[in-house]
């Protein structure tokens, strides 16, 4: 039998709904450790729970511990395979961190429930027992981080949340999932183009998010300019443009040397230097902001923030947000 080490930290998929209030919080106990003599029909598993948090609550502290977690496991040998549940709040971001910071052909899966443990149709444990059986599968592995959810398998790179509430919520616009779960069988589409990984030991690094919107002035630029950030995300207009009011708040930042990330409020295609008119593509480029390559802004602050761990070369950043 395959070994699979569990790693829980909360979310809905850990919680219970009130029957009068409806309302959805943690437990003590988690759920899904009352299906562990199921689970264990399937694969040798380890339970780790680090933490039992909502993912809103989760931050660089916790992406850190799952991935210190993983990487001992990995040193010591014999594990074939990891599932973690997550709130879906922040899944993205967490699977995006482990995605680009853990090197292993080791299938690594994350998931989650939007129902919670106790409500009709709870989503909870079948997605938990779905993701066991993907871990376990022998083509689960080279392929990244893996998000299941709904009889899907993503990528950590393309998927996002994309309803408050559905329970086909989790989607990768313009690509689609890389596989399906059957009732019989794991379906594999295609192999994912994987990223550089960038191997990193701790998140010190204050990047922000900014998004644009049409009469947006520099207010918000100047601000974030006396405050002492590493590095700033904007999730510009359309194709790569902003608002012409911004342009000295923007100017500020790269005056301070701050690194600036475009990317899209669109959730389709890439940005690109196109546009020359004021605040205009082809300006942003020319000030030195650096042109993502079709992530959201959630992931490119991600990725923002580990980059400025490993160095400040504009340059380098640049080519892996090209990658
Ligand atoms: N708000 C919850 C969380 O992210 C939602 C969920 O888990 O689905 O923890």
């Amino acid at each position: 039998m395959k070994k699979i080490v569990v790693i829980l930290t909360g979310g809905t998929i850990s919680m219970y709904e009130d029957a009068n209030s409806k309302s959805v919080k943690p437990h003590l106990s988690n759920p899904l450790l009352d299906k562990a003599d199921e689970m264990e029909k399937m694969a040798d598993i380890i339970f780790e729970t680090p933490f039992n948090l909502p993912s809103p609550h989760i931050t660089p502290k916790e992406m850190l511990q799952i991935k210190k977690i993983i990487d001992r496991y990995l040193e010591k040998g014999g594990v074939d395979g990891f599932v973690i549940t997550h709130g879906t709040d922040t899944l993205e971001e967490t699977a995006y961190f482990l995605n680009l910071t853990i090197e292993t052909d080791v299938p690594i899966i994350i998931t989650g429930a939007m129902r919670s443990s106790n409500e009709i149709g709870t989503d909870g444990f079948y997605n938990f027992l779905t993701s066991i059986r993907t871990a376990v599968h022998d083509q689960a592995k080279s392929k990244g981080v893996l998000v299941v959810l709904n009889d899907e398998i993503h990528t950590a790179k393309n998927v996002t949340k994309t309803h408050t509430s559905n329970l086909s919520t989790f989607q990768s616009p313009q690509y689609g999932p890389i596989g399906i779960v059957t009732k019989k069988e794991i379906v594999f589409h295609y192999q994912p183009k994987l990223e550089s990984k960038l191997s990193i030991k701790e998140l010190t690094k204050r990047v922000e998010l900014v998004k644009a919107y049409a009469g947006m002035d520099a207010s918000l630029f100047y601000y974030l300019s006396q405050m002492s950030i590493d590095g700033l995300v904007i999730e510009a207009l359309g194709q790569g443009n902003l608002p012409p009011m911004c342009l000295p708040g923007v100017k500020a930042l790269l005056d301070k040397k701050i690194p600036i990330v475009l990317v899209s409020r669109c959730f389709n295609g890439i940005v690109e230097d196109i546009y020359a008119y004021e605040g205009g593509g082809v300006q942003l480029k020319q000030l030195g902001i650096i042109f993502s390559n079709g992530l959201n802004g959630q992931k490119a602050r991600i990725k923002l923030q580990i980059a400025l761990e490993k160095t400040n070369d504009l340059k380098k950043i640049e080519s892996w947000f090209h990658e």
